[in-house]
This record gives structure tokens, sequence and C-alpha cells, in this order.
């Protein structure tokens, strides 16, 4: 089986040959003469692209029976069958890995050579990746030195070269990483001149195709630095996406776009002091209504069979929204010991506050208010609930007084 997939990276189609078609169930394993997908391997995702029109769900190496193999995954399928083929690479996802993969190097290679410290793990994801460093922290100024180092490397469009060479030979190279073990013949990946390092992943000719490498954050990670980052078309699809962000804040704040953190700041600050004043405000008015509510006097309040008990209440409804009514009853309790029945026209809801405590608020008001459909709830010194119509809201109020 012919491996062409490190040289052959175009969406053209290619002629092959299926060998074997294995049914796993629902899916096919396909196996061919030769291939142009990269099986998963080394950090990086496998290829996606199809076969005889049929989209491959996986690639996968693996240890066959007379050596190794190459599994094409798909669903199974009809067009799938030992015979003549057609191979089309997903192209564009390939060249995205190629790049993302490449910039991974790149970018260890410069955090080793500015720091010292190596990368542990990577993973190249399908929106971002990571490499984790082991060192606890690397500064913000740190990572700022290493995207322009990585920059300057990129302008410089240093080749990548590859080395295939037996592992007693590797003496010649100042690997950045332990090479595997058990292998006839290990890939280097050398960016001339910054970075040497084993891998059997997919790699760009040279640096300039990485186009620009950019961190996206770093944080603590089991006593390592995992380190975020992107590459290539996917730096300016999400610049797109921050510019047109930027923009867009630019034109409702009035500030330039490099200003926005100020002014978002500067607004949020505004908000907050509206809002402590707007508080005041809302206490201040609800201190009002409590002395007008006080100044009524209370009346017994019936029980759910109908006669009179000894708890006085003072009842008043209001048409302003529930949680003004909140604040003034908050505000009257504190000067009462009376049961204060309030009601909100506009909300359909009442509220029942007593700091009196010998009075319980549930068996006064519980049964009255599932009487006429309402459903709320609370506790001894204070009880809520809702109706389905003012109706009914005023239906349960003649009922409890
Ligand atoms: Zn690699």
């Amino acid at each position: 089986m012919q491996r062409l997939y490190y040289d052959y990276n175009s969406a053209e189609p290619l002629p092959a040959e299926i060998l074997e078609v294995r049914i796993l169930g629902d899916r096919a394993a396909v196996l061919l003469d030769k291939t142009i997908f990269y099986p998963e391997g080394g950090g990086q995702d496998a290829d996606r692209g199809s076969i005889n029109g049929v989209p491959l769900l996986d690639v996968k190496e693996s240890a066959g029976a007379a050596g190794p193999e190459i599994l094409h995954l798909t669903a199974a399928s009809e067009n799938l069958k030992p015979g003549p083929a057609t191979l089309i690479l997903d192209s564009r996802r390939r060249r995205d890995f190629t790049v993302q993969h490449s910039a991974q190097h790149l970018l260890s290679g410069t955090i080793l050579r500015l720091t010292g410290k190596h990368t542990v793990s990577m993973h190249l994801g399908a929106e971002f990746n990571t490499i984790d460093v082991d060192t606890p922290e690397l500064p913000a100024d740190t990572l700022i030195r290493v995207e322009d180092a990585a920059a300057d490397a990129v302008e410089a469009d240093a080749p990548l070269l590859i080395h295939l060479c037996p592992p007693e030979d590797l003496t010649q190279f100042p690997l950045r990483k332990v090479p595997p073990r058990g292998e006839e013949v290990i890939r280097v990946v050398e960016i001339s001149g910054y970075d040497f390092s084993p891998c059997c992943g997919t790699h760009c000719k040279s640096t300039g195709q990485i186009g620009i490498l950019r961190i996206l954050g770093s944080e603590k990670y089991k006593g390592m630095t995992r380190v975020t980052f992107i590459a290539g078309r996917r730096v300016l699809a999400e610049n797109r996406v921050l510019r047109q962000n930027g923009e867009t804040i630019s034109r409702l704040l009035k500030v330039p776009v490099a200003e926005t953190g100020a002014g978002v700041l500067a607004l949020l600050e505004r908000s907050a002091a509206q809002e402590r004043e707007l508080k005041a405000l809302q206490e201040a008015a609800a201190e009002q209504k409590a002395q007008a509510l006080l100044a009524k006097t209370a009346v017994p309040l019936k029980t759910p069979a109908g006669a009179p008990v000894r708890e006085g209440a003072i009842t008043e409804t209001y048409d302003s929204n529930f949680d003004d009514i909140l604040r003034t009853g908050r505000a009257a309790q504190k000067k009462t010991t009376a049961i204060l029945l309030l009601a909100s026209k506009t909300e359909n809801k009442f509220a029942a506050f007593c700091s009196g405590k010998e009075v319980d608020l549930r068996p006064l008001l519980k049964t009255a208010m599932e009487r006429r459909g309402g459903k709320g709830g609370g506790g001894a010194g204070f009880f809520q609930g809702v109706f389905e119509s003012f109706t009914a809201l005023e239906s349960f109020l003649c009922d409890v007084i």
C-alpha cells in the first residue's frame, strides 16, 4: 500500500484500487492499494474526503495480520467494492491542519528557544489548538515575545525539511522531543534553523505558509501552562469576528475601535451609578408608600371557615409592579406587627407580610388562595401568590377580609 498523503494535498480526484471492504455493522472499512488520506496520528486528526463519492468518517492505521494497514472508515455503501475507485481529498481541511500542525512546531520550538521550557503534549482542534508547556507560568509579556519571534520566523520563510533516518543516526539532530521507540525509520521535521522534532504529521513547505501564529491565551493546567493558539486563515476568520464586534461597540459607544475596552468600562461604571441612584429612589418611594399604608386601620382577617380572627390586617391594592409592592411591604413590616396584605392589579399577585412572632400566615391564606385557583406559598411571616385574573384575586381578598 502506497502512502501518498505527505505529497498529495490537492482536491483533484485520484484513481486508486479498492483491495478489500470489511463490513462492520452499518460501517465499512476500506483498504486501498494507495491512499492520499492521512490517518489519525501524532496529535493530528485524520483527513476527510470521499471514496467513490462516499464520505470518509475517519482514517486509522492499525497493525494488520500482514503488517500495518490503513482503514478508511465510511458508512456501508454499494459504491464500495473491490475494484477501481476515485479518491477525493478535503484539501481545505487538510491545508488547515497542516498549517496548525506546522504552527505548533514553530510555537513549541520558539517557547523552548526563548524560555528553555519544553512542550509536553499538544492537541490540534477543529477550532483552536493547545500545547501544554512544562512550566507553572508563562507571563503575558513572554507570550508576546514568543508571538513576535514566531512572526519573524514566518517572515524569514524558513524551509521545513523532512529527514528520514534510522534511530541510530538521530544524534545528528538536536531533537526537541523524544523519538518514538521501535520504529525502523524516524521522520524528523526540521524548521531550518529553528526546530527539530520527530513527527509523522503533514507540514507546510516553509514557515511562510503558516501565515501568522496567534496565541489566544494561557492558563494553569496540572502544574503546567496550557497555551491556546491558532494559525493561518483561522486568525483571519477570528479577526473578522473581533473587528465586526469592535465596530459595533465603537458605533454604539461613539469611541474609536481601539478604545472600546475603556468605553465599555466607563459605560458599566455609569450604569452601576445609575443603578445605585435608582435603588435609593425606589427605597425612598417605598418608605413613603409604607407610611401611607400604616396610616390605614387594620381590620380582622376571616378564617378559611369565614369567622373573624384576632389578627388585624392592613390591605391595599396597587397599580404598580410586584417588585415595588414587595419593597413597600418590607419597609412597612419593620414598623408594625399587623398583617400586611398587598395586591398588584397589573400582575394579579399578592404578598402578605407579618413580623408578629405568634402569627403564621400559611393557615390563614393558603386554603383561601387555592379555593380561587391561586398558586403560591411562603413561610410564617411571608406568603405570596398569583391568580389567573384580577377578578380571582379580588374574590380571594373578599374571602379573607
Ligand atoms: Zn508534529
